[in-house]
């Protein structure tokens, strides 16, 4: 089913789109269900389970962190993650450009760089309960520092940001607008003058099982989707 279910999606994303494969609370067989079907990038949300599975899947898997990430759980997934997509606050940021320069040595045997990838996660639904910076948060953070002196060892590499749990469409794209617009907003204001440049900080990730269709009609180029690939989880 997995192996259908993949071609399925993947022959409905236009070129461009990066499909993350999140496998959070899926066993390590599943995953290498999609592996075996040429799916090599997956997500995760959770430290220890992550952990549990480098170990157990092959090495050549891109690795994503998408969860809500504790600033002392980064040391564990610093050695291998390939991007870190919950960057939620200052604080997180320190933590990981001090952790990349901890685990240079592991990062460039494994990963062929020392430098950690990263995006900003973006707080753009009515739920309290999800986190991120809100378009201002992020404006204000990178106008008042410069990210290559600031955080050496963290490439920005752009935004994630989660729509509404709500069945409704035009709400889902109103808060991916606003996604898209903060990434210009940021482009045209504060990295600009950093010279960091839209072909550095071009990742737009958002999208899930339900409203990736519409994510990527509103500009999404890398969509996490769990559910669709791998039915429904159990908690
Ligand atoms: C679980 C999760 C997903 C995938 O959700 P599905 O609805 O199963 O596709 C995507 N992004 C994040 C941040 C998640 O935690």
């Amino acid at each position: 089913m997995i192996t259908e279910n993949l071609a399925k999606i993947k022959a409905t994303l236009p070129a461009g789109v990066c499909l993350v494969a999140v496998s959070k609370f899926h066993p390590a067989e599943m995953i290498a269900e999609a592996y075996q079907a040429g799916q090599r990038i997956f997500g995760e949300s959770r430290e220890n389970e992550l952990r549990q599975k480098v170990e157990a899947l092959p090495a050549d898997i891109e690795w994503h962190f998408i969860g809500h990430l504790q600033s002392n759980k980064v040391k564990y997934i610093a050695p291998f993650v390939s991007l870190i997509h919950s960057i939620d606050t200052e604080k997180l940021l320190d933590e990981v450009d001090r952790q990349a320069v901890r685990f240079s040595a592991e990062r460039k045997e494994r990963l062929g760089t020392d430098t950690i990838d990263v995006l900003l996660q973006l707080h753009v639904a009515q739920e309290e309960t999800k986190s991120g910076f809100t378009p201002t948060e992020l404006v204000e953070l990178l106008s008042a520092n410069e990210v290559a002196k600031r955080w050496p060892h963290v490439r920005l590499r752009g935004l994630m940001g989660m729509a509404s749990f709500v069945d409704d469409s035009d709400q889902w794209r109103r808060e991916f607008r606003t996604i898209v617009q903060c990434q210009k907003d940021l482009l045209e204001g504060p990295l600009k003058a950093q010279k960091i440049t839209s072909e550095q900080f071009s990742v737009l990730s958002f999208g899930m099982s339900e409203d990736y269709p519409v994510a990527i009609e509103e500009g999404s180029n890398m969509v996490r989707v769990g559910t669709a690939i791998f039915g429904p989880r159990n908690y």
